[in-house]
C-alpha cells in the first residue's frame, strides 16, 4: 500500500503537535485561550501513545500548568489568570502525572475543590458559576480517582444522577431528559466503570445503539442523522472497549476513514478528511487508533483517556479487552 493516507503518518503528527505552540502571535492562538490546558493534554496524550512523549519539553510544560494554578480556588485554569474549571484542572493532573509530576500540586485542595461542585442533584458544576453536565460529572470523578480520593465521593448520589439520564434507548444524554450522545454515553459509562456500576447500563440496547453509529463511509456519529467525525471514533469506541463490544463494528472501515482524515502534507487530523487539522481530533483521532490496536501505538485506557501503562501502575486497570495489534 503506497498510498500515504494508507497508514498513520506519525512523524508529520509530532511535527504538527510541537508546532502548535510557537506562533503566539497567531490569532487562533489567542482565540484557543480558554482551551490551552485541554489542548496540552490532547497533544501529549497523542505523543505519548504514538511513542514520543519527549517531543514537547517536560519543564516548560509543567512550568504552564503550574502558572495556571489559580491559588484563590485552590485548583487550575485553562490559561494562567484565568478562573479555576474542573476540566482545566482534571486536564493538569492528567499531564502532571504522564510527566510524573504530581508532588507540586496541593492535593487536599484540588479534592475540597471538586467536592464543592457537587450539586444536590448529584451532578457536578463544572466551575463556580454552575453550568452542569455530566461531562462535568466525570472530570470529577476521573480526577478523585487518579489523585486516590475517590472514597470521598458520595457515590450513589452520583450513581444516581447518572440514572437520571438513562434514556430508552440505552444511552446517556449531558443532563437529565436530555436526548443520548455518544459523548455523554462514553462519560457516563466510564464515570460507572470507575465507581463498579457497570450494573445499571443496560449493555445490550447500549451495545447496539454505540454499533448503529458506524455509517456507510466507515466513520462514526454521534447520534442519529448526524455526519461522521474523526472524534467519535474515541467518544464511540471508548464506551464499546468498557462494555467489550468494540467487534460490533467494521474496525477497518473505521481505520480508513480515521486515516483518510489526516493532512498528509502539514501533519494532523481533521473531523473528516478535507478539513483543517486540530489538536483535538488529532488526539481523538490516534485515541480511536489504538483502541482498535493500530500497530506501533501504546494502549490507551478507555476509561481515564490516559496511556494505558500510567493507569497500569497506578493499580487503576480494570480488565478491558485488548484487540490483537493488526498490520499497518
Ligand atoms: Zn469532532
Amino acid at each position: 500500500m503506497s498510498d500515504s493516507s494508507s497508514k498513520l503518518l506519525v512523524p508529520l503528527h509530532v511535527k504538527y503537535i510541537q508546532s502548535l505552540g510557537e506562533s503566539k502571535d497567531d490569532l487562533m492562538y489567542h482565540l484557543t485561550a480558554h482551551l490551552r490546558m485541554n489542548a496540552i493534554y490532547w497533544g501529549l496524550t497523542a505523543l505519548t501513545i504514538m511513542g514520543h512523549k519527549d517531543a514537547l519539553d517536560r519543564e516548560e510544560m509543567i512550568d504552564f500548568v503550574m502558572s495556571c494554578w489559580d491559588d484563590e480556588a485552590g485548583a487550575f485554569g485553562a490559561h494562567p489568570d484565568h478562573d479555576a474549571h474542573l476540566h482545566a484542572t482534571l486536564s493538569a493532573i492528567q499531564i502532571l502525572i504522564i510527566q510524573d509530576a504530581l508532588d507540586r500540586v496541593d492535593v487536599d485542595r484540588v479534592v475540597k475543590f471538586i467536592l464543592s461542585l457537587q450539586q444536590p442533584s448529584g451532578v457536578f458544576a463544572g466551575d463556580q458559576w454552575g453550568e452542569v453536565d455530566t461531562r462535568f460529572l466525570y472530570c470529577a470523578v476521573n480526577a478523585l480517582s487518579l489523585l486516590g480520593r475517590l472514597h470521598e465521593l458520595d457515590a450513589d448520589k452520583t450513581v444516581g444522577y447518572i440514572r437520571q439520564c438513562r434514556n430508552f434507548d440505552g444511552g446517556f444524554g449531558a443532563v437529565a431528559g436530555a436526548e443520548s450522545h455518544a459523548a455523554m454515553v462514553t462519560v457516563c459509562t466510564a464515570t460507572l466503570a470507575i465507581l463498579d456500576r457497570l450494573d445499571e447500563i443496560d449493555q445490550a440496547t447500549l451495545g447496539w445503539w454505540l454499533a448503529e453509529r458506524q455509517l456507510p463511509n466507515g466513520g462514526l456519529n454521534g447520534r442519529p442523522e448526524k455526519l461522521e467525525d474523526v472524534c467519535y471514533s474515541y467518544w464511540v469506541l471508548s464506551a464499546m472497549a468498557i462494555l467489550k463490544k468494540v467487534p460490533w463494528i467494521d474496525a477497518e472501515k473505521l481505520i480508513a476513514f480515521i486515516l483518510s482524515a489526516q493532512d498528509p502534507e502539514h501533519g494532523g487530523i481533521a473531523d473528516r478528511p478535507g478539513d483543517q487539522p486540530d489538536v483535538f481530533h488529532t488526539h481523538f483521532g490516534v485515541a480511536g487508533l489504538s483502541l482498535l490496536g493500530y500497530r506501533g501505538l501504546e494502549d490507551l485506557d478507555p476509561v481515564y483517556c490516559m496511556p494505558a501503562k500510567i493507569i497500569e501502575r497506578m493499580g487503576l486497570r480494570k480488565d478491558w479487552e485488548a484487540l490483537p495489534r493488526r498490520v499497518e
